[in-house]
């Protein structure tokens, strides 16, 4: 098949980038920690400053995103991701000295955290910036030289995202590479030291079937759905809130939405009610109206969310609050629906879109069981006040992580690991996970003095087999 000029170039620049990286990882890997922080403090004043207002701009113009969104969502992610980093880089990167056993005497041991080398990271549009740039915070902090793959889907973002790489970093240690599928299968060629991929469950298939062939590392972020229990003993008021808060901001496009409810029968009602009285507050009567309010990503997604919510009413589910949508403006309702048949779409599928589905339980094993017959998830909330209640799920269930009494909140606390198990990632990211989702964790042994070892080489004697025979036995 004959290339035409543009395909020539792209797949030459794409090859090149990579060989540039390739021939540089070394010098950048050799920074030290205050290298990396000054590289770490000019994404910063990009992000915080300088780009601030292009990337609201941006942002608006891919999903209508209010700006105040973008500073919570996008770039305080970035901002404290880099601060953390900051901090505690000097304390990761010195050596991690681990004890020596008694039979090993006369040797020291310690990890030695060294980069992967040429790292990729492909992105999604959801949180454009947040997603994109959250990982390249670790990839640096770790010393690696870096390819990027930002959505298709959010160009105003990635357009801006692109500009500020190309302002701060040469190609040789860090680029962005615009495009879509065919760019991502290009890249995927490539035999890159890691691949930091954060999408769908079914693209991180693809994603690590690619990786396979150059037995390349992988930090899968992937979605999935995420389930939400508010049990007979919770604070009703306040799940309500947050749960309209955590499924409805940034229009339910969220890995760690709150996906679906299960709520104590003896609670429904009054739960329903809040939620609708809640998403009242936040978006007015008309959502529509409302600038805090987004849009669905693009037509196709719109299409996806709209034919779920019809195939479960078909089935049999009531729609409790909104269910308007406007296919022009790619816009639907916050919407709550009740009474969910369990072979629909909307418990079946990620929903990622404005539905809240809501049934209730009588039991708590039903909604174990219902959770524990699918995929584990990304994440899985629990409201409640008994101890007891709590325990019996985080004891029965799995999950990439949960909060008590909240929703989504786990992932700002760059001290706990983020990430799924399984169907909804691999690996984890943010903080120190994320520098160690990017480094090596090289064992270093250090003989300082003759060590028992050479007691035992051959040849063997009787002498030597009681010596043998007293490691075994004491050490
Ligand atoms: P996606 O998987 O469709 O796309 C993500 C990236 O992969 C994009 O850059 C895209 O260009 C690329 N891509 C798409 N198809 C590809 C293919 N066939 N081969 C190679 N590359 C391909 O995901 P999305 O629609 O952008 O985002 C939504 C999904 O991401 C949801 O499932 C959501 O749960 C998940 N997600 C997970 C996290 C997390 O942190 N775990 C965060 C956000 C989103």
């Amino acid at each position: 098949m004959e290339l035409t000029m543009s395909q020539t170039s792209s797949a030459l620049s794409i090859q090149q980038i990579f060989e540039s990286q390739k021939k540089n990882q070394y010098q950048v890997g050799n920074t030290t920690a205050k290298e990396r922080i000054h590289k770490l403090d000019k994404l910063h004043v990009a992000v915080e400053t300088t780009y601030r207002e292009e990337l609201r701009e941006a942002m608006y113009q891919d999903f209508k995103k209010h700006p105040s969104e973008v500073d919570l969502t996008e770039i305080y992610v970035v901002t404290t991701e880099i601060k953390h980093a900051k901090s505690h880089l000097k304390k990761w990167m010195s050596k991690e000295k681990v004890s020596t056993p008694m039979s090993m005497m006369g040797s020291s041991s310690w990890i030695h955290y060294e980069p992967k080398g040429v790292c990729l990271i492909i992105s999604p549009w959801n949180f454009p910036l947040n997603l994109t740039f959250g990982p390249l915070v670790s990839a640096i902090a770790a010393g690696n030289t870096v390819m990027i793959k930002p959505s298709e889907y959010t160009p105003h973002t990635s357009a801006v995202m692109k500009k500020i790489i190309a302002t701060l970093f040469p190609s040789n240690e860090i680029a962005v590479i615009e495009g879509g599928v065919e760019t991502s299968t290009e890249l995927l060629e490539l035999p890159f030291n890691h691949i930091f991929f954060t999408g769908a469950p079914a693209i991180g298939k693809i994603v690590m079937k690619a990786a396979a062939k150059n037995l390349t590392s992988v930090t899968l972020e992937l979605g999935g759905k995420s389930p939400t229990i508010v049990d007979e003993t919770a604070n009703i008021e306040q799940a309500a809130a947050r749960i309209a808060w955590g499924k409805f901001l940034n229009n339910g496009q969220i890995c760690i939405a709150p996906d679906y409810v299960f709520v104590h029968q003896s609670k429904k009602d009054e739960f329903v009610e809040l939620v609708g009285k809640k998403l009242k507050e936040f978006y007015g009567e008309d959502a529509s109206t409302s600038d805090a309010y987004n849009r669905i990503v693009n037509g196709k997604h719109f299409e996806r969310v709209r034919s779920y919510l019809e195939d479960s009413v078909e089935k049999g589910a009531n729609v409790a609050y909104g269910g308007k949508s406007n296919i022009a403006t790619n816009y639907m309702d916050p919407t709550v629906v009740t009474d969910v048949p369990l072979n629909s779409k909307l418990m079946e599928e990620e929903i990622f879109g404005p539905i809240l589905p809501v049934n209730e339980y009588e039991d708590l094993q039903e909604a174990i069981d219902f959770i524990n017959a699918n995929e584990k998830p990304l994440a899985l909330y629990i409201y409640s006040k008994d101890k007891k209640n709590i325990n019996r799920i985080m004891n029965n269930t799995r999950a990439g992580g949960t909060c008590i009494n909240n929703n989504a909140v786990h992932f700002f606390n760059t001290n706990l690991p983020f990430g799924g198990v399984n169907n909804s990632g691999i690996g984890k990211s943010h903080g120190f996970y994320g520098f160690q989702a990017f480094s090596n964790a090289r064992s270093v042994y250090k003989q300082n003095a003759p060590g028992a070892l050479e007691m035992l080489m051959p040849p063997y004697n009787s002498a030597k087999q009681k010596l043998i025979d007293m490691t075994i036995k004491w050490f």
